[in-house]
């Protein structure tokens, strides 16, 4: 086997492996910030002239202003510190496209510890890329084709639809009572503006999984209608058994207790219930019902919000 002394100590050589590698060999030198040495394979991967590359700002005035800030400061901080390490982003091209490169950078020091020059490579993560957008979007696709909310992990709007649907045709048939409790969140675009969105996106799964708690029958279902809306349908449930579940949401609400400093129910999260309850006689659909409980919902808003409205 070879010894590290057979290497010939030839640079012509090194200088011949390092150009017909399809990584980017690259040295910065740290005093000047600028390029003591960049691959010609530069030239055909990004359109940029092999002798383009001669200070620092050439490199980060070619980075997707998105990018820009980011990789910049990341990089400065790591090589101020002499940490190696590697940023993703993307390259402009000369032609004003980009392409995803993945830089991973050794930072070199003086006999003194003192950062001398930074030297890497520039990979080619194009490819990776567009299969990790591929598999994000499929994800999404998924996501809508599934019966569960992402957010908060209860059943969703698709879940909700088929699951009203089925419960109607049964309570028609069986001529049984069948409840349906909306649920809406008081106030909550001043809870995203005092305490931000994703808090907002916690909160709402914090009051989705208490809901939860709230169901009694074995076919009862909370789901999330949209936004920060909630809906229950509680099959063979009359108006009181309706009225009991509703006022159990406010209780459970209540007792999680979440700060809602602008809320004037002691500055708590609330929210308001509409509550409607119905034998589907013929011709009857279920779009009629759900307007019904919104308008109820409406109700509780404007007598006050922290209540619960019912249909009579
Ligand atoms: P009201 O008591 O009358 O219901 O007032 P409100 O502020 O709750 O009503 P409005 O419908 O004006 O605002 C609902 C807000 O809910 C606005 C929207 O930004 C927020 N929201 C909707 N979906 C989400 C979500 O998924 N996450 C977060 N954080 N906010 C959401
Ligand atoms: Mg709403
Ligand atoms: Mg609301």
């Amino acid at each position: 086997m070879a010894e590290i002394s057979d290497l010939p100590n030839d640079s012509a050589v090194y200088k011949t492996l390092l150009e017909s590698t399809r990584a980017i060999p690259w040295k910065i030198d740290w005093p000047t910030m600028s390029f003591s040495y960049i691959g010609p394979q530069i030239e055909p991967l990004l359109g940029w002239r092999q002798d383009s590359w001669v200070s620092a700002n050439d490199w980060a005035s070619r980075i997707h202003p998105e990018d820009r800030e980011r990789v910049v400061n990341f990089c400065i901080a790591q090589s101020q510190a002499g940490v190696d390490h590697e940023a993703d982003y993307r390259a402009l091209t000369q032609d004003n496209g980009y392409v995803w490169i993945r830089d991973v950078v050794h930072v070199v020091r003086n006999d003194q510890g003192e950062v001398e020059s930074l030297v890497g490579f520039m990979f080619d993560i194009s490819e990776r890329k567009k299969t990790e957008e591929k598999l994000l979007a499929l994800q999404k696709e998924l996501e809508a084709l599934s019966f569960k909310d992402g957010l908060t992990g209860i059943a969703n709007r698709r879940q909700f639809d088929t699951s009203l649907a089925r419960e109607w045709e049964s309570a028609r048939h069986s001529q049984q009572p069948l409840s349906l409790l909306l649920v809406d969140v008081d106030l909550f675009k001043q809870y995203n503006d005092l305490y931000g969105h994703l808090q907002g996106d916690t909160c709402l799964t914090e009051i989705a999984q208490t809901l939860r708690l709230a169901l009694v029958g074995p076919r009862d279902l909370v789901a999330r209608y949209g936004g920060e809306e909630f809906v229950l349908v509680l099959p063979e449930t009359d108006a009181a058994g309706a009225q009991r579940v509703a006022e159990r949401c406010l209780r459970l609400i209540e007792k999680l207790a979440l700060p809602h400093a602008q809320n004037p129910h002691g500055q708590r999260v609330t929210v308001s219930i509409g509550v409607g309850t119905l034998t589907p006689g013929p011709g009857a659909e279920p779009q009629d019902a759900l307007r019904a409980v919104d308008q109820q919902l409406y109700r509780a808003k404007q007598e006050g919000r922290n209540r619960i409205a019912a249909l009579v």
